[in-house]
């Protein structure tokens, strides 16, 4: 597992990540997201969305 949502992320549900995940792994928490580590295949696609 190489990108986990981080605390600059935590609540924030912008979302933003969830859509380019190719594989769809990226989950929506009560206060945060979360990125499922065995699902995610560290395609990288997420990382420039969540800033
Ligand atoms: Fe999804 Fe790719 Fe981000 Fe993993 S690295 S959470 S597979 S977009």
């Amino acid at each position: 597992m190489t990108y986990i949502i981080a605390e600059p992320c935590i609540g924030v549900l912008d979302r933003g990540c969830v859509d380019v995940c190719p594989v769809d792994c990226i989950y929506e928490g009560p206060d945060q997201l979360y990125i499922h580590p065995d699902e995610c295949v560290d395609c990288g696609a997420c990382e420039p969305e969540c800033r």
